[in-house]
């Protein structure tokens, strides 16, 4: 039998708050995270150069999905105010061979990215566990590749058609496309990040990240 649901309650004592984020902390691990982490929300890093950087040099699915710009039209200050109407977030980082990002290949839609489709999962999977604790305001960003690479690479985004996201309870927008600077909150953690790009190869580094943040409360 499924568990019952707990009735909703507006207000959330500290106690329960320091227990649900245990949990979810757990759940990322239980899930297949490398590491999660507790933060608060002055430890997200928001940056207006993070965002152009889907501009230049273009990224192949700007334009293609509604997680990303410009269909996903979130501003800088927009998504300030947003984050700071919370307190805490749990930051999710797993590692991933360093072939699933490397190489020419990477930017063929058909190249595999299972890394990136696991962080989207966990992301989801944390944030549905925070709903229905009663957090009903958690959100959900992923990392990596958008939605449409991930979960859409050989169809066309049904969301911006208006017909409604195929993959509404899974897909998210990317940290870099709400503008967090993703690679310096991991470095902070302590967390190895390596630069990879067009000309990266796998032998260069030991291995590549996938980073998601799920905002609670
Ligand atoms: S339909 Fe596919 S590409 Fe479009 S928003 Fe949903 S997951 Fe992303």
């Amino acid at each position: 039998m499924s568990k019952d649901i707990r009735e909703f309650s507006s207000k959330v004592s500290g106690e329960k708050l320091t227990r649900d984020m245990k949990k979810y902390l757990n759940l990322a691990l239980e899930l297949g995270a490398t590491d999660a982490r507790k933060i608060g929300v002055d430890e997200i890093i928001l940056d207006e150069r993070v965002r152009a950087r889907c501009y230049s040099p273009r990224c192949p699915d700007y334009g293609t999905n509604l997680n990303c710009p410009p269909h996903f039209d979130w501003d800088l200050e927009k998504t300030r105010e947003l984050i700071n109407n919370y307190k805490y977030a749990i930051f999710i980082m797993l590692k991933v061979p360093p072939e699933e990002q490397t190489g020419r290949e990477y930017t063929n839609p058909k190249h595999p990215v299972p890394g990136a489709r696991k962080m989207y999962e966990i992301v989801a999977k944390v944030q549905s566990a925070a709903f229905y604790d009663g957090h009903h305001l958690a959100l959900g960003f992923a990392g990596g590749p958008s939605c449409k690479r991930v979960f859409c690479s050989a169809a066309e985004c049904r969301g911006i058609k208006g017909e409604g996201c195929r993959m509404a309870l899974k897909s998210n927008p990317s940290m870099h496309g709400a503008f967090m600077d993703a690679y310096s909150m991991a470095s902070e953690m302590g967390w190895k990040v390596y630069p990879i790009g067009k000309t990266t190869e796998s032998s260069q580094i030991p291995h590549a990240l996938e980073l998601g943040l799920v905002i609670i409360r």
